[in-house]
């Protein structure tokens, strides 16, 4: 099936909203196994709706349209799109009542304009917004459809899987496939070193389309098995993930949605194990990582920013020595650092970091990047150095990435 996406507001035409309808559209028709011919954005111009939907259609079965539904006179995607087929609009009672009764609930004052959410091309069908009041529709034209929904991207999000997919569904039945997706996180390996490592594994021959996520640090891929027989497609998926297993092995760390914190989380919970964080380089982006899984409270103990060299004296225990003889990035004091934390918190972990972020500061024996994380149990402390060439933000973020990812090693009992 040939989609077309036509996303209108006059805020895309001026860059003061960039259009993440389309590509949040994309991927989830994506994922149904259809295909999107072309996407296209326009004004809030009565002729120009009329001419690009008209375009769209003739080399596509259906088209996408968001924006434009609004009260307010610059919203006149509705009237241009019946317009566009010599349709009269009528009136929905019962969206009409339901916009009514929202005002009533809300308090708020009812104006004539507002009946124009109530307005929708004949022979549309109506589809309901679960989170707000402009409702969407779907109009049937030669064979083909045209759908309207709202260009708020929360009700996109909502609409686009819930009325309009649906729809497709039922209009094309030959069409649908079933679908299994996984996405597969990696920390470690570089984009192009994922791609070295699967280039000999035959996804096609399996039926499963592999995407490439960089979501910085981190690569992300997500395997999509599509088959006419849902087994099929679940066994092939299965398949394809027991391939990027084998060759990406311990550089993979969640199989879904799950994020590197949660990960600790549970781990952390399931041993009832405590942590205390001392940072230098990550600046507090490790504890706000750990504190961002609710429930937190119950592993993480506390998190210091031990920036100066004064503070990992005063704070940790680190002796001076150890700082002028080796340097604040040193091995000795980050190990150092996280037996301190640790000791003062009373934990059963202590993880540190210490590093170069940059752009300055960096010297030929330690240049920019230069990054070490330990991690102390009292039995032991391990602790690893990394030689990293990014921006200071990055620097910063693959810091913490890796003081993590070491965590969760640990906790795995693969360190
Ligand atoms: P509208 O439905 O045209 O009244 O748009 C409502 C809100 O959604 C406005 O704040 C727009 O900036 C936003 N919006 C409209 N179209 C898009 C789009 N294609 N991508 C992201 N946001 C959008
Ligand atoms: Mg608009």
């Amino acid at each position: 099936m040939r989609i077309g996406i036509l996303t209108i507001g006059n805020e895309l035409m001026n860059g003061r909203t960039a259009d993440t309808n389309s590509s949040f559209i994309a991927r989830e028709i994506n994922l149904q196994g259809w295909h999107i011919e072309i996407m296209m954005s326009v004004g809030d111009d009565f002729d120009k709706i009329k001419t690009h939907l008209h375009y769209l259609l003739t080399f596509t079965d259906a088209v996408i349209c968001t924006g434009g539904l609004g009260p307010t006179a610059d919203d006149i995607t509705t009237a241009a799109v019946a317009k566009a087929f010599d349709l009269p609009l009528y009136t929905d009672e019962k969206v009409l009542a339901y916009l009514k009764e929202i005002f009533v609930r809300f308090n708020l004052h009812w104006t004539e304009n507002n009946a124009k959410q109530a307005l929708f091309p004949q022979s549309a069908e109506v589809i309901p917004n679960p989170v707000g009041t402009a409702a969407g529709f779907v109009l049937p034209v030669q064979e083909k459809l045209v759908f309207v929904i709202p260009g708020v991207p929360s009700e996109t999000n909502r609409m686009l899987p819930e009325g309009v997919i649906p729809i497709l569904r039922r209009y094309f039945p030959q069409l649908v496939q079933h679908t299994f997706k996984q996405t597969v996180k990696t920390f470690g390996l570089s984009e192009a070193a994922v791609d070295e490592r699967l280039a000999r594994v035959n996804f096609d021959a399996l039926g499963v389309s592999v995407g490439f996520y960089p979501v910085f640090p981190e690569n992300h891929l997500v395997l999509i098995a599509r088959s006419d027989s849902q087994e099929q497609a679940q066994k092939n998926l299965q398949k394809a993930l027991d391939e990027v297993t084998a060759r990406l092995k311990d550089y993979t760390f969640s199989y879904g949605e799950q994020t590197l914190e949660e990960i600790i989380a549970a781990a952390l919970t399931e041993k009832k194990l405590t942590l205390a964080v001392a940072e230098s380089c990550t600046g507090g982006l490790i504890a706000n990582r750990l504190t961002d899984v609710p429930g937190s409270s119950v592993y993480f103990e506390r998190g210091l920013v031990t920036y100066s060299n004064d503070a990992k004296i005063q704070l940790l225990g680190v002796p001076a020595e150890i700082i002028h003889q080796h340097g604040a990035v040193s091995e000795e004091t980050a190990r150092l650092m996280a037996e301190g934390v640790r000791g003062n918190a009373k934990t059963a972990l202590g993880l540190s970091s210490t590093g170069i972020a940059g752009p300055t500061g960096g010297t030929k024996e330690k240049p920019v990047g230069t990054v070490y994380v330990a991690l102390a149990d009292g039995a032991q402390t391990i602790c690893r150095h990394y030689a990293y060439r990014w921006d200071r933000k990055r620097n910063k973020l693959v810091s913490s990435e890796a003081a993590l990812f070491l965590l969760k090693n640990y906790l795995q009992g693969k360190v």
